[in-house]
């Protein structure tokens, strides 16, 4: 019976970035992915004549040519080669107004609106235009960028060791990271002296994490703005797909297995830890160590199942909430960016500016959120000539569709879709609906039926104060149920995103690679 060093459940960004770094240190390498595809979340599809990226708005962490980011060098340790492409802006919000907003104006769109903040990379650039639109607020966003710098250090610091002491590590050297670390953003920024308004601007990335301004951790939220100010977010040219076949190359260069196809039905115990997996349902395949992509509630509802769950883990998973869920409607359109009237890559679209009322509304599809992005933006030809793409993205919490009967669904989902484009359209005076070729629509349970996620999060676990970064990271060795089985992806330490799930799939690895190596492997 051939037994692996190391079975990887999963090829998401976690998955395969622990699967390369374990192939590369030499070890005999299994990565078993449900699709026939890697990547999850990082894919494309294609419908007509359009090949569409399924997720990725913004990645953080590429950095520029002089000065290689976080992620972009994670690539070139792996040897995987990318065609990067970096943005030259952060993003626009715009806030049509509300009846009797005595601040409103008409922008450049014909629009009333209550806010319009177009906003650019750069520390400096995006405090003067921040103080621009909201006199008195430069001073507190370069005091935010300040100390974003110091904790964007800290950050580093803390993923740094390939154990569990990276926090220990930092800890003398920034002293002030506990004490930031118990303030929300919110407190954060009134700490700061930031005006209001200026604040709800600065907050605008809440949703990429899913957390508000009132729950989020100040300390990460500034590590999450100084990534995408500092030098803008990147993004590969060939949509994410690309990111993931050149790690799945990877794996194979060096010697890993890879199967496609292949979905863990099941983890076999033995002596109260895992020995092995079941692959679609009936093939049994042994290993010492696992790392595993799949979401944890999955895994103790099905793979393991509660009956062989430390206790511990069945609490922890119940303590948590759920993340974000997300509804994206992908769009090929007949029109140019120029026809169709687009101006911007990224524009976030609400009824209010502020984060928590923003998630307040969130708790259903009411038309309150959307994020429109037009890739041919960042990457021109990425669609036929005469022809552009948009994706159009909103944010939910729990079973935002609990009250939907199965026979509504299709009527459902359009009736959404309907309403997000309508929104746009209004927020932007453009038209899109007469010139729409293409169109898919992902709700929750089309993320949940790829992702195998509760909810269809692509988020893991909620970023709340008590659960964010810091406890997380503090209690890692605790999350981890079995010492030859640890988890990787959005669930683990810094929750969600491209660059977060890579590092966490690399920091299994090194944890599996120094667990084997002790063994004399
Ligand atoms: C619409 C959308 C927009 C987003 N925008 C951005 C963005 O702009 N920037 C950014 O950084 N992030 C963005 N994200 C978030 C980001 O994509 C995710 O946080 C990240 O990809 C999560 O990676 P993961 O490692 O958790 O793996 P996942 O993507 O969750 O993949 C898990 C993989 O495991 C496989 N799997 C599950 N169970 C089994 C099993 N039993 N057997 C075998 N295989 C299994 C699944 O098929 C899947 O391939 C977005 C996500 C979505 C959906």
């Amino acid at each position: 019976m051939k037994q692996y060093d190391v079975i990887v459940i999963g090829a998401g960004n976690g998955g395969l970035t622990a699967a390369a770094n374990c192939a590369k240190a030499g070890l005999s390498t299994l990565l078993l992915e449900r699709h026939n595809i890697p990547g999850g979340s990082a894919s494309s599809f294609v419908r007509g004549r359009f090949e569409f990226e399924p997720s990725l708005h913004e990645l953080s962490g590429v950095g520029k040519e002089d000065e290689v980011g976080s992620v972009s060098n994670m690539f070139h340790k792996l040897g995987a080669k990318i065609n990067w492409i970096t943005e030259n802006s952060t993003f626009r919000l715009v806030v049509p107004a509300k009846d009797g907003d005595k601040d409103a104006f008409i922008n450049d769109d014909g629009v009333l609106v209550s806010v319009d903040a177009r906003m650019p990379v750069g520390f400096e650039n995006f405090a003067k235009k921040l103080d621009e639109i909201v006199p008195g607020s430069y001073e507190p966003a370069m005091k935010a960028f300040g100390l974003s710098t110091r904790m964007y250090e800290a950050f580093d610091a803390l993923g740094e060791g390939d154990d569990f002491s990276g926090i220990f590590k930092a800890l003398p050297y920034f002293p002030d990271l506990m004490r930031m670390t118990t303030h929300t953003l919110n407190e954060g920024l009134d700490a700061l002296g930031m005006p209001k308004k200026a604040q709800d601007i600065f907050s605008t990335y809440w949703s990429y994490m899913g957390v508000p301004g009132a729950q989020f951790d100040f300390l990460y939220y500034l590590t999450v703005m100084h990534s995408y100010v500092m030098n803008g977010a990147g993004m590969p040219k060939y949509r994410s797909h690309e990111l993931s076949l050149s790690i799945d190359k990877v794996i194979r260069d060096n010697g890993g297995e890879i199967w496609y196809n292949s979905e863990v039905t099941s983890v076999i115990m033995k002596d109260g830890k895992p020995a092995g997996v079941v692959v679609n349902g009936d093939k049994e395949i042994y290993a010492k160590q696992f790392i595993c992509n799949a979401s944890p509630d999955f895994v103790w509802s099905d793979l393991i199942g509660k009956k062989d769950a430390p206790e511990k883990q069945l609490r922890m998973s119940n303590a948590r909430k759920t993340a974000a869920s997300l509804t994206t409607v992908y769009l090929g359109m007949n029109k140019t960016k120029e026809e169709l009237g687009i101006k911007d890559y990224s524009v976030f679209i609400a009824n209010s500016a502020n984060s928590d009322e923003q998630f307040a509304g969130s708790q259903n599809y009411d038309g309150n959120y959307c994020i429109i992005n037009c890739l041919n933006h960042v990457i021109p030809d990425c669609t036929p000539p005469g022809t552009s793409m948009l994706f159009l993205t909103t944010i939910t919490f729990d079973d935002v569709m609990k009250d939907v009967r199965p026979q509504d669904y299709k009527k459902y989902k359009n009736k959404v879709a309907k309403l997000m484009i309508e929104q746009c359209e209004k927020a932007l005076n453009i038209k899109i609906q007469p010139y729409i070729e293409e169109i898919e629509i992902a709700l929750p349970p089309t993320f949940s039926r790829y992702l195998n996620t509760p909810y269809g999060t692509p988020y893991g676990y909620r970023l709340e104060m008590w659960d964010s970064m810091i406890p997380r990271t503090i209690q890692f060795a605790q999350d981890q149920p079995y010492d030859n089985f640890i988890f990787c992806g959005a669930s683990q330490e810094r929750g969600d995103g491209y660059g977060c799930a890579y590092h966490s799939g690399e920091k299994a690895a090194n944890i599996v690679i120094k667990s084997l190596s002790k063994e004399g492997k």
